[in-house]
């Protein structure tokens, strides 16, 4: 049975993920997205940062212009193959520019690059920002309901997260899943760890079958077989994914809002419809 260890939030808060495009089309592309999606008008909009080099300044760009447009901005901070006076002088910048949020992560080595820097583990860097910058910044970190797939044990995960919360962390956005019940588990076992932080799912919609399969496998995200099953039988049914997609990710949705999660973070690829529909069939304010 499934049972909630939190009693429903009495409004539910939700942001929107970005990553940094790389193109001058990629980037008018992505303002058109934001537009549409700020007339939800979420609690903020976040943007990844590539660990390891690729696509860091773009995260401070289109920060900026989400900010310059009025909303609130988190950008991502990964830690692994930096050093602290990388990670002063980024903090610094974005006091500077007003930001007061940030989503902090360790964040993988890209294959083949070499010497993982001063920070280990990103409870190291939630506990240099703290020591840093005391509460200017919100700090949201990870969380993998289904864990993490170099963790240990579970029990070892588990305990890893709670450091890292205990570090100074705010909330938490979890990785996404399509089990709602890894997701309440994760909660009543991280709530006995003395981790009373907000824990926000991510949702990532349906849309494409293989690159989802193959995010999951990276990432330790499982598919379910019957989800699996039924968006292989589809194969090139563009339509039919998205419809099928698009109906699991809103019952998803509906079980972890109704049994009482914070909000929903979604994982939005740079693209407006996938979320919209998600926020259409759960009949949230200012949908199109
Ligand atoms: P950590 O919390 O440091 O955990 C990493 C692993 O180490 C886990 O297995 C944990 O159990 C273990 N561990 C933690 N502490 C210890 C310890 N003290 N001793 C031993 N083991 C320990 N990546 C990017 O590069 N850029 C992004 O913008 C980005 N955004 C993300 C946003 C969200 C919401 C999520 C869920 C992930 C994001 N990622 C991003 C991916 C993330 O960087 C990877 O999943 C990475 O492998 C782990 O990062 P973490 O911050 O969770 O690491």
């Amino acid at each position: 049975m499934t049972t909630s260890p939190l009693t429903p939030y009495p409004s539910p808060t939700f942001s929107f993920e970005f990553f940094p495009p790389k193109t001058d089309e990629g980037r008018e592309k992505l303002r058109g997205v934001r537009e549409r999606l700020a007339r939800l008008d979420p609690a903020y909009f976040s943007v990844t940062f590539g660990a390891g080099g690729s696509t860091q300044a773009g995260t401070l760009e289109a920060v900026l212009e989400i900010q310059a447009a009025g909303n609130d901005a988190a950008p991502h901070l990964s830690c692994i193959g930096t050093d602290r006076g990388f990670v002063r002088e980024l903090l610094t910048t974005y006091r500077s520019h007003g930001i007061r949020r940030i989503v902090a992560l360790r964040g993988d080595l890209p294959s083949g690059s070499r010497g993982a820097g001063e920070f280990r583990y990103a409870n190291e860097l939630v506990a240099f920002i703290r020591e840093e910058t005391g509460d200017w910044f919100h700090i949201e970190v990870a969380a993998y309901p289904e864990f993490h797939p170099q963790a240990a044990s579970a029990r070892a995960d588990l305990e890893n997260f709670a450091r890292k919360v205990k570090a100074g962390a705010d909330a938490a956005i979890t990785q996404y899943f399509y089990n709602p019940d890894a997701y309440f588990r994760f909660l009543e076992d991280v709530r006995a760890l003395g981790v009373e932080a907000p824990v926000v799912p991510g949702i990532m919609p349906i849309t494409n079958y293989s690159q989802l399969a193959r995010f999951s496998d990276a990432c330790g995200a499982e598919i379910p077989r019957w989800i699996r099953k039924r968006l292989e039988s589809f194969g090139d049914d563009r339509d039919a994914i998205v419809a099928f997609g698009e109906e699991v990710v809103t019952r998803l949705c509906e079980k972890l809002l109704a049994g009482g999660a914070p909000g929903l973070h979604f994982y939005t690829m740079n693209r407006a419809e996938p979320t919209l529909a998600l926020w259409r069939n759960l009949g949230l304010p200012g949908s199109e």
